[in-house]
């Protein structure tokens, strides 16, 4: 290009124009830096993301839940894929900052959005994902649903996400097998918080991943797909595995004392409260009112989930 004057101009304006949208892409980077996806260690070779125990924000990009990372000679195992093609893509960065084997095998470990709406992300990247047979129907009919919410919380942050349906099922309730030499077990007792809830155990290792069968820190949700009979069957097994380490799907990595305390001890209390209101013909509100939560109130989101709980907990209770 010759020098001349309007080229000249036409040189300036270009530098301009460049400065201008290193602005705007920085201004963007900033905005989507709110999530911070890090991975902290919690034993040889196993890592976890506590994420935020609030609600679905953008500042979260709907990843309000914990994820969790062991890393093989022959690959790294996910458990659970993130809320969104984006917040996966955030976790696969985190990954990446701690080990440099792929992402061989992804786990959901239920049916609930942040477990395995990031699936699509990992699938486009060659991982194998698992999760138990019995979460299909509830991935299935709320996967939509699921998207809208986020849609409507997280706007263009959650664009490219499409509910990506696992690769592999498993249909035993307890289920071995070895990825990258490390021995995964899989527990399936009839779900918990949704349908397809099930326990990851490493047994060489005395860890258990629970998903939404523990709860620690913040109070857990009674949501209408849970079942709370079979989440206490659930919760009974990972008694009897004893680990020395659980890493939630909510709430700081913990010991079974604290999750017996803040998960078990509430489901149970509720239960009680609930039968004996149903056989003494107490009705639903009277039931809910004299519920006795206070031990249960220094939980996050106490107040607002309790109420909601004792209700789904007590139409539950007039099922069985
Ligand atoms: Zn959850």
């Amino acid at each position: 290009m010759k020098n001349t004057p309007t080229a000249h101009v036409r040189f300036a304006f270009n530098r301009w124009l460049k400065g201008a949208l290193t602005v705007v892409l920085l201004a963007g980077a900033s905005l989507s830096a709110a999530l911070e996806v890090r991975f902290e260690p919690v034993t040889d070779g196993v890592f976890a993301y506590v994420g935020d125990m609030g609600p679905r924000t953008l500042a979260n990009e709907g990843l309000n839940a914990n994820i969790g990372l062991v890393v093989t000679t022959q690959g790294a195992v996910l458990i659970d894929s993130g809320a969104t093609w984006e917040s996966a893509r955030q976790i696969h960065e985190a990954v990446r900052r701690v080990t440099t084997q792929p992402v061989r095998w992804v786990i959901n470990t239920g049916g609930q959005d942040h477990r395995w709406l990031g699936n699509g992300y990992f699938k486009a990247q060659g991982a194998e994902i698992l999760a138990h047979a019995s979460a299909e129907a509830d991935m299935r009919s709320r996967g939509n649903d699921h998207l809208e919410t986020l849609r409507a919380a997280l706007g263009p942050r959650a664009s490219g996400t499409t509910p990506t349906l696992p690769t592999r099922w498993l249909t035993q309730p307890d289920q071995q097998l070895e990825l990258g030499g490390v021995v995964f077990e899989f527990k399936y007792r009839g779900g918990a918080h949704t349908p397809g809830d099930m326990l990851v155990w490493l047994p060489q290792k005395k860890l258990l991943f629970s998903g939404d069968v523990v709860y620690v820190d913040r109070m857990l949700g009674v949501i209408p797909v849970s079942q709370t009979k079979a989440w206490l069957a659930t919760f009974a097994e990972m008694e009897r595995l004893a680990p020395t380490r659980i890493v939630p799907g909510h709430g700081r990595v913990t010991d079974l004392a604290t999750a017996q305390a803040d998960t078990r001890d509430y489901l149970r209390a509720l239960r009680a409260h609930m039968k004996k209101a149903v056989d003494d013909g107490v009705d639903l509100s009277s039931a809910i009112k004299t519920f006795d939560a206070s031990l249960y109130l220094r939980l996050l989101n106490a107040a607002e989930l309790n109420p909601g709980n004792a209700s789904r907990t007590y139409l539950e209770l007039e099922r069985e």
